[in-house]
């Protein structure tokens, strides 16, 4: 199933004169940032659809010869910046032609969203007008909205071309992930390009803070939700709120192309943390470190290789970690962090191959 950006043109892509027609190469000028902005897009795994209302195109205020210079202009520079249409849909009435066509009505879609698997839950609709708004709820997709309108039903306004397209490729690498057994109920939102917000609860205090370093060190987003029977014990919270982050974290990761896929960091302050992490498909830990104290706060210190074991197997990764220091509480932590960073390296996306695996086998 494929993603889709069903992007307007007048007032997104390229700036509305006045008298709203664009029909002389004169008049046209590109939206700031939006050439930038689609590529993240295109880049983000999206399928790119053009869908416009063009009033009265083909009358004699708007010939069809002024419409197909400007266009043509258009769709050849963008695929120029690597970005290409799947395709155009166009309705050339004027709204008291109140026909099927013109968003944000459906018609023109009727035969594509036929014939074509998309993704409704992971699509948008990119415009400038309430509209564009109302089109992406009748189509049943997310909608961003390029304006500085305070009221808008859409799932967000941006005033500019950059935020806009940022906020929805953003969304390409995020997921969530329900798991309900007889002990524990968690549900885990992971966002890959974030900045590391976090909304954690565990109902372990020391836990929840380790999970907010993790987090705020690997600026992955993370909302969780863990109710777990921790009247009886830890272990099954902290193991299974381990596999669901991980589940959570392989499901954004989608079929991993263009990640940097290794990563490490070492040293924090007495305690020195080492983890080096590989999201090869195959889980694996290697867990070099002891612990004097039985707990740090509410948490068992044997549940941290639990955890660790637990994560690999959710996030499919081979993990190699060590530490070494005089605090537990500081060991921890820098674990914790030190993972943060081993994770904000590899799920980063690697600039020279966007579109490539990192792995000679074809698959990860
Ligand atoms: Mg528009």
């Amino acid at each position: 199933m494929k993603k889709v950006v069903f992007v307007d043109r007048d007032g997104t892509i390229i700036r509305e004169p006045r008298d709203k027609q664009i029909d002389s190469l004169e008049k046209l000028e590109f939206i700031p940032g939006i050439v930038g902005g689609l590529k993240l897009l295109v880049d983000g795994g999206y399928t790119l659809v053009l869908v416009s209302n063009q009033d009265g195109l083909g009358s004699k205020h708007y010939p069809r010869k002024s419409y197909d210079l400007v266009q043509a202009k258009i769709l050849r520079l963008l695929k120029g910046e690597g970005i290409v249409f799947e395709k155009v849909f166009v309705c050339p009435h004027v709204p008291q032609d109140n026909c099927d066509c013109r968003k944000p009505r459906l018609g023109l879609l009727k035969n594509y969203l036929k014939t074509n698997s998309i993704d409704l839950s992971g699509s948008f609709v990119l415009g400038d007008r309430e509209t564009d708004v109302e089109f992406a709820h009748n189509l049943g997709v997310s909608s961003v909205r390029l304006s500085t309108a305070k009221r808008s039903a859409a799932s967000f306004v941006a005033p500019d071309a950059v935020a806009a397209c940022r906020y929805i490729a953003r969304a390409s690498r995020s997921a969530s992930i329900k798991r309900t057994t007889k002990e524990t109920d968690i549900t885990a939102s992971v966002a890959l390009d974030g900045i590391g917000n976090h909304e954690i609860s565990t109902g372990l205090n020391f836990f929840d803070h380790m999970l907010a370093q993790l987090a705020r060190h690997s600026r992955i987003d993370i909302r969780l939700t863990a109710i777990g029977d921790i009247e009886v014990d830890a272990h099954h919270t902290v193991e299974d709120t381990a596999i669901t982050l991980g589940e959570a974290l392989r499901k954004a990761l989608g079929d991993k192309r263009g990640i940097e896929r290794f990563g490490f960091i070492a040293p924090l302050d007495e305690a020195l943390a080492e983890v080096v992490l590989d999201l090869s498909g195959r889980s694996f830990l290697s867990f070099k470190c002891e612990f004097k104290r039985e707990n740090i706060g509410d948490l068992p210190t044997e549940l941290v290789e639990d955890f660790f074991k637990a994560f690999a197997d959710g996030l499919g990764a081979a993990i190699h970690i060590s530490c070494q220091g005089r605090n537990d509480h500081h060991k921890i932590e820098a674990i914790f962090k030190s993972t943060a960073r081993a994770l904000k390296q590899a799920v980063s996306i690697d600039g020279r191959a966007r579109s490539a695996l990192p792995s000679t086998k074809g698959r990860l």
